[in-house]
């Protein structure tokens, strides 16, 4: 069978032989701790002054967003790009993003001499392109959504001969994104709770695999209520596609759930929540005007989340600011007054 003939995959994504869906321990986040910290600054861990006086909560800001990429991905692009076996190092990788997947990959390549191409869907963040294209990369607009341009990926990775890799069935990036959680244990051993947003969910299994399964907290994850799907096959035990995925937050936007996240998140994930749409971007205004930080609306995800929880007075809770990537546009538009 050959390398780059896609083969059966238990959702609906397209897997290649050299996916491995065995979900990671925690102790392949220790072994992507020893690359990870060659290549990237250890994130500060903050108290967040406004949302620990709002909720009563000792809340603490994991600042993933100051990282090179600004977001979380990039601890396992370059965990992959690492351990990358020779014989894809010079057809190179191909990957669909929203942006900052696309982002964490291009950073890769340039790091290990890689080529890289990114699919994007129409209308992307032109910042989030910008970015990708500094690293190196050869980005390519295509198709209506992000799950479009996923399958032309796809087919080029088969055509090609590329190493596609896919945004989350990829256990070199959930132990890679691990590493996160490995940093919150160090400087915050006793913590009660970590909210996270879920996109594909890979940034959540990283944490139930560490400050969760290790620390002992509680992990919750939390989706827009405008795109569900990682939510419901949770909850529902299944992997079917969602019918649409319209929230404006892209870095959580996808319709497909995930075949290998989904399993470690229905092993290890405490609960997994949604919330409305507007209070994501009430959440991005809020944390720009109180703290200075500017958040993308994946990330403000959990902070509304927190800010909608009634039981974590007392608690100390870590948040991830998981992406700084927010478009000029939605920027302006989260603080326009209505
Ligand atoms: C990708 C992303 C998420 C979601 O992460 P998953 O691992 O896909 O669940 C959240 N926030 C930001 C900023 C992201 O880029």
């Amino acid at each position: 069978m050959s390398r780059y003939e896609p083969v059966d995959s238990p959702d609906e994504t397209t897997v290649f032989p050299y996916h491995d869906l065995t979900p990671p321990e925690p102790g392949d986040a220790y072994e992507a701790r020893e690359i990870v910290r060659r290549y990237l600054p250890r994130t500060p861990l903050v108290r967040s002054e406004a949302l620990s006086a709002e909720t009563g909560a000792d809340v603490y800001f994991k600042r993933e967003d100051t990282l090179p990429t600004g977001a979380f991905k990039v601890r396992g692009g370059v965990t992959l790009g690492h351990r990358l076996p020779e014989e894809f190092r010079e057809a190179g990788l191909i990957a669909a993003s929203t942006g900052n997947h696309g982002q964490s990959v291009a950073y890769a390549g340039r790091e290990f001499g890689v080529p890289v191409t990114i699919a994007v869907p129409a209308d992307p963040n032109p910042e989030k392109v910008a970015a990708m294209e500094r690293f190196g990369a050869e980005v390519v607009a295509t198709g209506a959504d992000y799950d479009e341009a996923r399958e032309w990926a796809e087919g080029r990775a088969a055509e090609d001969g590329l190493r596609y890799v896919h945004s989350a069935n990829e256990p070199d990036l959930v132990a890679g994104v691990a590493t996160a959680g490995l940093e919150v244990l160090e400087a915050l051993p006793a913590v009660d709770r970590v909210v996270c947003p879920v996109g594909g969910g890979s940034g959540a299994a990283g944490y139930c695999l560490t400050t969760g399964a290790i620390g002992g907290a509680e992990v919750i994850g939390v989706q827009s209520a405008a795109a569900d799907a990682t939510y419901r096959a949770y909850h529902e035990g299944h992997l079917d596609p969602a019918e649409s995925a319209t929230t404006e937050a892209e870095g959580i936007s996808s319709r497909v759930p995930f075949a290998l996240t989904v399993g470690v998140l229905r092993d290890r994930l405490d609960d997994l929540i949604t919330v409305p749409e507007e209070a994501i971007w009430d959440g991005v205004r809020d944390v720009l005007a109180a703290e200075r930080i500017l958040i993308e609306g994946a990330s403000a995800s959990a902070v509304a989340a927190v800010r909608s929880m009634d039981d974590v007075a007392g608690e100390t809770v870590v948040v991830p600011v998981t992406g700084r990537n927010l478009s000029t546009e939605k920027l302006r538009r989260a603080v326009a007054p209505p």
